[in-house]
């Protein structure tokens, strides 16, 4: 297929998404907030650049076009950056939060990769890699599928046959988050109500990573064999950490799992809370300390949850929770986001630090995130980092902070 003319751009959209890319009125109120623009100063990746772009590229395509006038050709070099301001986006979702006319970019941007990739124009970089090692090794990474737990789930804790409550470490945490997913089995298993995992080896990606660079091939698959093996255990209710993997699990995998899952999804700081709230949980320690929370932009934008996380802080004795300027569903990207940090990572680390800065200049003792993205990133930000306080600010994910007071 030629990537310049043949089939519609408008092909991977919905109605509604048509319906959103026409109403953009390029009122310009989404550029505040885009985490990429703000670090590059480059305008290319901002939303009305990239749906203006698409909407040519649409009307160049499209039926009657190509009936009247035999289709329009669109210049090589300008399908080359589009493509890559559409990767290099986070996906974070600010834009859609802010926009005037209520355009859902967090669920429209994936679609524009999608017709990219459909193209060959796309993924960039080493996302195109994720679906050989997933398919090779069950996780985006290309790491041994056995030693997905081994380095991180504590010998102590008893992980049940079959029960009737499920967790989902996912590939980001197993692999780049550690201490957060070692932090959310020693609160599931303090809690008191039996939990299963599946085994190293059968707990393979949520396909998150492949459905946000568009690379759609593997994803049946996948979720097929997820949910079965889940139901095979019992499980009712599946808990997980990771923001992308929740949001893929209830948002996308009932459709290629072709039918409703036959159980519920609760990200862990829902459970945490109920946990507390049934008193399964108490807090025994203090922490005299000043923390503030980093909203994911899967977690506030993506799933709405926002106040779980700031309950459960705030029933630590002795800490004082901050707050950024921007928080909960307006909070601010780490850069990590859409499969674009191995990419783009310049711009991750210049975009996390830009927290950090926030969080220092407010005198946060700690900086509390609740995303393995996040997680892995944070680390190399602060590495280095020489602005307010010259970094010394400590960071630490909401589960794992637990572990401190339990
Ligand atoms: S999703 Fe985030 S990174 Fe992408 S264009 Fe919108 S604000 Fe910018
Ligand atoms: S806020 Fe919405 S309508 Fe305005 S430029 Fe951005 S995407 Fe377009």
């Amino acid at each position: 297929m030629s990537r310049l003319e043949t089939a519609s751009f408008s092909r991977c959209l919905s109605g509604g998404q048509l319906l959103e890319m026409d109403a953009c009125t390029r009122c310009g109120e989404c550029l505040k907030y885009c985490p990429v623009q703000e670090v590059t100063g480059d305008r290319s990746v901002s939303p009305p650049e990239k749906i203006r772009n698409f909407r040519e590229f649409m009307k160049k395509t499209g039926v009657l076009r190509r009936w009247l006038f035999g289709g329009g050709r669109i210049d090589e070099r300008l399908l080359q950056d589009f493509t890559k301001a559409v990767f290099e986006c986070t996906t974070c979702g600010a834009c859609g939060q802010s926009c005037t006319v209520g355009i859902h970019t967090q669920r429209l941007w994936p679609m524009l990769r999608r017709e990219m990739v459909k193209r060959g124009l796309g993924p960039v970089g080493p996302q195109k890699d994720a679906p050989e090692a997933v398919s090779r090794t069950g996780n985006p990474y290309g790491r041994p599928a056995g030693e997905r737990f081994s380095t991180w789930l504590p010998p102590e804790v008893k992980v049940a046959a079959s029960a009737k409550l499920g967790y989902y470490a996912g590939c980001t945490g197993a692999y780049e988050a550690r201490p957060m997913v070692r932090g959310d089995v020693l609160a599931l298993s303090r809690a008191g109500e039996p939990f299963t995992m599946l085994f190293a080896e059968e707990e393979v990606c949520c396909g998150f990573p492949l459905f946000i660079t568009g690379q759609f091939e593997l994803l049946e698959g996948l979720v097929k064999r997820l949910v079965e093996a889940y139901a095979a255990r019992g499980v009712e209710t599946l808990v997980c950490s990771c923001p992308c993997c929740v949001n893929m699990i209830s948002k996308d995998w009932p459709a290629f799992y072709g039918r409703k899952l036959p159980f519920g999804i609760r990200h862990i700081s829902q459970h945490i809370e109920w946990a507390f709230a049934e008193g399964r949980l108490s807090v025994t320690r203090t922490l005299d300390e000043r923390l503030i929370y980093h909203d994911p932009c899967y977690l506030s934008r993506g799933i709405g949850i926002t106040e779980e996380p700031r309950k459960i802080l705030s029933r630590i004795p002795g800490a004082r929770l901050l707050e950024f300027d921007r928080n909960r569903q307006n909070s601010r990207c780490c850069g990590a986001g859409g499969a674009a940090r191995k990419v783009f990572s310049e711009n991750a680390l210049a975009i996390f630090r830009l927290a950090i800065d926030e969080a220092c200049r407010k005198e946060a003792d700690r900086l509390v995130l609740g995303c393995p993205a996040c997680y892995s990133i944070a680390g190399a930000a602060l590495e280095g980092y020489k602005g307010t306080g010259g970094g010394r600010i400590g960071i630490v994910d909401m589960v794992e902070l637990l572990s401190e007071v339990f």
